[in-house]
């Protein structure tokens, strides 16, 4: 049944700026710099003195706003946009975000970065109850709820609807008179404020957009925090106390941007540490190591320092092709590996290769890597992995839905070493990930989500509970030893 509202709203990127004259514009610029988050849809809303506009369309930013008109007719002085990574099923235009909702006292945008575990619930109850939506995504929900509250101010009700959706979310949301942003409980995906050398505000879902637009970084948003932008400035409140901090650490292992900070972290140089990390946990005796562009570059770094091995380029990427992990398909997804990615033969012929990658999850990419590589005459491919096996399904905006789209969950390390047809395969150590991150706090697993190597969700999983159950007790039953 969560099937219906699933992978909606998945590793977005979310931009909104309040107090500028260019408010559209700098969205723009700021979910430019955000596009590696989502490549499947795009839209900006602006508020011109009180009244909303919205554009938005299919594909990357560039191609949604290739005419210019469209940019142009977002006038006024604040303004949210979004990036939409989604996946198979789910490509109407209706999806793509901000989605607007227009009342007879008032109108609104939201965009919302990360997926909600009781969204299945939650729907049908205000569906029971005479709500009609208008898309399959679970973002709307929101509204509903707040339009529902009893409460007397507006954030009285967002504060109301925010306690009562679960899962991993932040949201921004454009009213006639003010932006409000809102992290979960848990702080799953990164959102951050920045301010405008004009004196406006900034909320967005990484530091690489406050740089992009010459914002200066002002706070990480913290876990149940509700900020409040308008013309007076930004007022930081709770909706929550009830919180800890279980930051996504896919988002420092792979998802971010290298030049990004995480809570005081720069997601290259933690990266540049899980490699490091890993050259003293996987050790190998070979001649070069080489990186699969461009998300490893950054491990590959740290590997091959700590371990006193040249780094090589042995591997060139097509730098005109997108990320294939977020085609749709498996068959497009192979195909986009092929278009991606070549060996450099002078470099990697006669050679024993440390092959360095962030994270395998379906497993495509290692199988087709490492056979370029041996094509292309390298002696030995050693697979080494900058993250631990990924084992367990993300229910928090993160496209791992299901156990059977893992390979590590349905094979072992030694058969997934023979189905790439590598050396050897080699995976850090889960201690490694949190050290190498290493945020300031005394939080569980440094801080992080750990739950796609070790099933420790930091929520309940409601709608996907039993679902959930099932598939695991299915693994256990096939693969004893593999899945605990
Ligand atoms: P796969 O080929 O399915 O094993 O995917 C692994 C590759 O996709 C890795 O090289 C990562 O760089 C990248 N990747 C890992 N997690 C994700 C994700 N959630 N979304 C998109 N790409 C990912």
């Amino acid at each position: 049944m969560p099937t219906e509202v699933r992978s909606l709203n998945e590793e977005c990127g979310v931009f909104g700026v309040w107090g500028s004259p260019d408010a559209a514009q700098l969205t723009y610029f700021g979910l430019h710099a955000l596009q590696h988050r989502g490549q499947e849809g795009a839209g900006i809303t602006a508020n011109d003195h009180g009244k909303l506009q919205t554009e938005r369309g299919l594909g990357l930013l560039a191609d949604v706003f290739r005419d210019p008109r469209r940019l142009a007719r977002l006038t006024g002085q604040a303004a949210v946009g979004h990036v939409r990574y989604a996946t198979a099923g789910n490509h109407g235009l209706e999806n793509i975000q901000p989605l607007s909702f227009n009342f007879s006292d008032s109108q609104f945008a939201l965009a919302h970065n990360g997926n909600l575990t009781n969204a299945v619930t939650l729907r049908r109850r205000l569906e029971q109850h005479g709500a009609i939506f208008h898309a399959s995504s679970d973002s709307e929900i929101l509204m509903h709820l707040i339009r529902r509250s009893p409460a007397a101010t507006l954030t009285e009700q967002v504060k109301d609807a925010l306690r009562q959706v679960h899962g991993g979310f932040a949201y921004l949301l454009l009213t006639n008179d003010c932006l409000i942003a809102a992290l979960d409980p848990n702080g799953l995906r990164p959102l951050v404020v920045g301010q405008l050398p004009t004196g406006g505000y900034v909320v967005c879902s990484e530091t690489c957009a406050l740089d992009t637009i010459g914002a200066t970084f002002v706070q990480d948003v913290q876990p149940g925090e509700l900020l409040t932008i308008d013309d007076h400035g930004l007022t930081i409140d709770h909706y929550t106390t009830d919180t800890q901090l279980a930051i996504c650490s896919m988002e420092f292992i792979y998802f971010a941007r290298p030049d990004s900070d995480i809570h005081g972290v720069n997601v290259h140089s933690a990266r540049k540490r899980m490699g490091a990390q890993l050259a003293v946990e996987q050790p190998v005796d070979a001649d070069i190591v080489v990186g699969v562009p461009n998300s490893s570059l950054s491990a590959a770094t740290g590997y091959a320092e700590a371990s006193g091995l040249p780094y090589e380029m042995g591997l060139i990427k097509n730098q005109y092709s997108s990320r294939t992990f977020i085609q749709p398909t498996q068959a497009l997804r192979e195909q986009g590996v092929r278009m991606k990615l070549s060996a450099v033969k002078g470099v990697v012929a006669g050679k024993r290769v440390v092959l360095i990658d962030d994270s395998i999850v379906r497993g495509t990419t290692s199988r087709r890597i490492v056979k370029l590589l041996k094509d292309a005459g390298a002696k030995s491919v050693h697979l080494r992995i900058a993250s631990p096996p990924l084992r367990y399904p993300c229910f928090y905006g993160i496209d791992i839905q299901s156990t059977n789209e893992l390979i590590a969950a349905q094979q072992t390390i030694r058969e997934m070493c023979q189905t790439f047809g590598a050396d050897s395969l080699g995976f850090l150590s889960e201690q490694g990930v949190v050290d190498a991150v290493g945020l300031s706090t005394t939080e569980p697993y440094g801080g992080l989500c750990m739950a796609y190597f070790n099933g420790d969700y930091p929520t309940a999983l409601y709608d996907y509970q039993a679902e959930y159950d099932a598939e695991i007790a299915q693994l256990q039953a096939n693969h004893e030893g593999v899945i605990k």
